[in-house]
């Protein structure tokens, strides 16, 4: 399904432009950070190109519009996942070969290919070969969050469009229309750094009760035990308690700068960052290091119970 809140407005009024000059590339590189829209914004455009409707496109109603959205329409391909699986030779080979036969009901075949920077070499030079000799009818959208890992010669045979992260007030309004609450929708928009998508997956993993529990059981209660032990035997949920407990280290450290409280993150816990940017920066970022050591030796897959308790030796000393 195409959700339109993730849609890059700029680049689809962009694309409408050209479209409707007849000047659309057969090729775009859509760069920006992970969850900022650039799927949701390719399926637009390949909604664009074969929608039927005489006024607006895309119309989101008509039969390619809905096929689209569906996921079901037999000419448009998406191949990459978010999975971080590497995209194989075979698949590229699929592509290729599909580019070049008659749509089946397509005005224009759409190939959308996510994360290019997944690619192995093969699969990368092949997916050149389609790029230089572009078939009929045909449009390629790439997407990449690290366009520094992919090859300049792809990149050289796409127009890249930038996406930007949207402002942390835009998100919250969306969030907010959507019934979530004013205070987690601030803090969800300035965690997701911007990225709509990317509060979506926070939402599905409940950041918002587990920013609760990890401050609560962290900051307030010295007789965690049960708690660390938990935590302690599940790697994800590790890493994301060390960032939001980073996240609100941050917050005290911008306080003791100076920073306005409005401007910080953690709005429900000024009590417990006033206490802390009492502290010293030497015992502040104490704290901090061993967050980030913890979390080296989560990536390292190594058992971090005896790391956590040092982390609440530091955040209790006095
Ligand atoms: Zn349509």
């Amino acid at each position: 399904m195409i959700n339109s809140t993730q849609i890059n407005t700029a680049a689809m009024q962009r694309f409408s432009r050209l479209a409707a000059k007849n000047r659309l590339a057969h090729a775009y590189l859509l760069v920006g950070p992970q969850d900022s829209g650039k799927t949701q914004t390719a399926l637009s455009l390949a909604q664009l190109v074969n929608c039927e409707s005489e006024t607006v496109k895309p119309c989101g109603e008509c039969g390619p519009c809905r096929k689209i959205a569906s996921g079901n329409h037999p000419d448009v391909h998406v191949i990459g996942n978010n999975e971080m699986d590497s995209i194989k030779i075979d698949e590229i080979r699929f592509l290729l070969s599909r580019a070049h036969l008659m749509a089946y009901e397509a005005k224009t075949k759409v190939f959308i290919i996510r994360n290019i920077e997944l690619m192995t070499m093969e699969a990368a030079n092949a997916l050149l070969k389609t790029l230089e000799e572009p078939a009929a009818n045909t449009l390629m959208v790439l997407t990449t969050s690290v366009p520094e890992a992919n090859l300049d010669t792809i990149k050289s045979r796409c127009h890249i469009v930038k996406f930007f992260p949207s402002s942390v007030n835009r998100i919250a309004k969306i969030l907010m229309d959507e019934g979530v609450k004013s205070q987690d929708a601030h803090f969800l928009a300035v965690y997701s750094e911007g990225c709509l998508g990317k509060t979506r997956k926070l939402i599905e993993q409940e950041i918002v009760a587990q920013r609760r529990k990890v401050l609560d059981e962290m900051l307030l209660n010295r007789n965690n035990d049960n708690f660390l032990k938990d935590l302690s035997g599940d790697p994800q949920e590790t890493t994301q308690a060390l960032r939001l407990l980073l996240s609100f280290f941050r917050d005290v450290l911008l306080l003791k700068s100076g920073m306005a409280k409005t401007e910080l993150l953690h709005q429900d816990f000024l009590k417990e960052m006033d206490r802390f940017s009492g502290r010293s920066f030497e015992d502040l970022s104490k704290i901090i290091r061993q967050i980030v050591q913890t979390k080296e030796l989560v990536d390292e897959k190594l058992n971090v119970k005896m790391s956590l308790s040092l982390l609440r030796e530091h955040i209790w000393a006095n």
